[in-house]
């Protein structure tokens, strides 16, 4: 069906949702009048401060920020903007993380719109010097293809537009670090071993989530997710999207009666055992689609870290899911 392989997330939110703090002209001078006083060297409120000497990065997404700590590692401060569990797409800055932003030695974002909510701010903060890095410009980019999205009409979901979930792919994500490391080094931070290291560890993974999902045979290679949030990892290990239950961005998107019966018609044809749900996605909705077409409902985490806050964990986690409830023994 044509419902299914849209990737709407950032751009989608951008439009339906600008930012707050630029509606109001005062507000919009408070923050550049912060960001002069910032600039002129006076530290303000209770933001995190690095040990002297130390610079500071500011990450603005928590999945991206595990393995920005990882490759840091205490070379640096690094701070991660948005709360672990807030979803990226829906994420609005508060005054504090505004300042937290412009105080940083380094901005490292994923762009293709995730953080649509706060484009204004990162937008400001490279005016006023902050220095960026977009993971996005830096690794190879899925698009969606032709004749997958459901409005073709819709630049978000036309052929061509850009999905942003890179994190969802190892491989992609060690393109990412191989290209942040040298901007590290300009700024000073001493990677030693650490960029090489994380890279061998990144491809051990990518060896080990294949062989997890090898339990996984090849009619049940089909994937139906909350939002479209799984492309890159099913072009990596050899999965199809099969469709989404949200037509485009999580929680910014209602679906439409005739785009669930096209969904659950197609869960029916393939034979998948399992449809995931994931943050943004209505329980309800998913209950009612798994329940006609005969599946089960499983939670998948794809936007929010584990407990012990590790790229890793929170990967193995998700081929290990993936694999028990699509595998032989599902
Ligand atoms: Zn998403």
């Amino acid at each position: 069906m044509s419902a299914t392989r849209r990737v709407a997330c950032g751009p989608t939110a951008k439009r339906s949702r600008p930012l707050r703090l630029v509606r109001t002209p005062g507000v919009v001078a408070a923050m550049l009048g912060l960001a002069a006083v910032l600039l002129a060297g006076c530290a303000v409120g209770p933001t995190p401060t690095a040990a002297p000497g130390q610079k500071t990065i500011v990450v603005t997404y928590s999945v991206l920020g595990a393995l920005v700590k990882d490759l840091v590692g205490d070379e640096a401060d690094v701070v991660v903007l948005m709360p672990n569990g807030a979803d990226p797409h829906e994420f609005q800055p508060s005054a504090r993380d505004v300042e937290t932003v412009m105080r940083a030695d380094l901005l490292v974002e994923n762009g293709l719109g995730l953080e649509a909510g706060m484009a204004t701010v990162l937008e400001q903060a490279e005016a006023a010097g902050v220095r960026r890095f977009v993971v996005t410009d830096h690794v190879s980019i899925r698009t969606v293809g032709e004749g997958e999205g459901a409005d073709p009409s819709d630049p978000d979901q036309a052929a061509g537009a850009k999905d942003p979930h890179v994190w969802m792919d190892p491989l992609t994500m060690r393109q990412a670090l191989d290209a942040l490391g040298p901007v590290l080094a300009e700024l000073g931070i001493d990677l030693d071993t650490r960029l090489a290291e994380l890279g061998a560890r990144l491809e051990a993974l990518d060896v080990e989530l294949r062989t997890t999902l090898a339990a996984v045979p090849e009619k049940n290679r089909a994937l139906v997710t909350g939002h479209e949030s799984l492309g890159y990892f099913a072009d990596r290990y050899g999965f199809t999207v099969l469709g989404s239950i949200v037509p485009g961005l999580s929680s910014e998107a209602e679906p439409s009666a005739g785009d669930l019966a096209a969904l659950i018609r197609e869960i029916r044809a393939t034979g998948v055992p399992a449809i995931f749900v994931e943050l943004g996605t209505s329980p309800s909705v998913a209950e009612v689609v798994a329940a006609d077409a005969g599946v089960r409902v499983v939670e998948l985490s794809t936007h929010v870290l584990p407990p012990d806050g590790s790229y890793f964990t929170f990967m193995r986690d998700l081929a290990t899911l993936v694999a028990t409830n699509l595998g032989t023994a599902a």
